[in-house]
């Protein structure tokens, strides 16, 4: 009998395991922290069961937040994104979010693009009326996560950890 080849590693990335226990980049933006969104933010990824396994305040360089919207380069909006993210009128919250399938349910608890697209329940759905404000980003794949957490977070800012009471949200 010839033993079953062992089953080969999942490739392990800064956003976790692609379908598995997942992390994603959640950004709260300059005017959603004006707009004291801090809390409510963090309050509904909590409340559903994700874990927060990182988080600092930060005022972005050009370099990174040119790099962050590196495929928006040719939209006319860009430079004025670029403005706003870096302008330190107030800093970006930076977030490493984790669970199961936290980014596809990160850009639905967000909302659309555009805020009045967004779903009312959503945050940008319940607090935005404008695409230019939106108040806060999520990555919006499994590629662009590990990207995103690469580009805000050094490895030792992101936490391993474990809720105490993870069976009754995981099973
Ligand atoms: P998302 O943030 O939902 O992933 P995109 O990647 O398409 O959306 O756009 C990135 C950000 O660029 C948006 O969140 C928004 O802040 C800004 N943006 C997008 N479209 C416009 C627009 N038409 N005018 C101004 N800003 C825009």
């Amino acid at each position: 009998i010839q033993a079953a080849a062992p089953p080969a590693a999942p490739v392990k990335t800064a956003a976790g395991t692609k379908g598995g226990i997942e992390r994603t980049f959640i950004a709260i933006k300059p005017d959603g922290v004006q707009r004291g969104l801090v809390a409510e933010v963090i309050n509904r990824f909590e409340r559903k069961g994700y874990k927060l396994v990182g988080i600092k305040a930060i005022v972005p360089s050009k370099e990174l937040a040119e790099e962050h919207y590196g495929d928006l380069k040719a939209r006319p909006f860009y430079k004025g994104l670029v403005n706003y993210m870096t302008s330190g009128r107030a800093p970006v919250i930076a977030m490493v979010w984790e669970g199961p399938d936290v980014i596809r349910q990160g850009r639905r608890i967000i909302g659309a693009t555009n805020p009045l697209d967004a779903e009312p329940g959503s945050i940008r759905g319940d607090y935005t009326i404008s695409v230019g404000r939106n108040a806060i980003h999520g990555s919006d794949s499994f590629e662009s996560a590990t990207i995103e957490i690469g580009l805000w977070f050094k490895p030792t800012e992101v936490f391993d950890w474990k809720f105490t009471h993870e069976e009754w949200i995981i099973s």
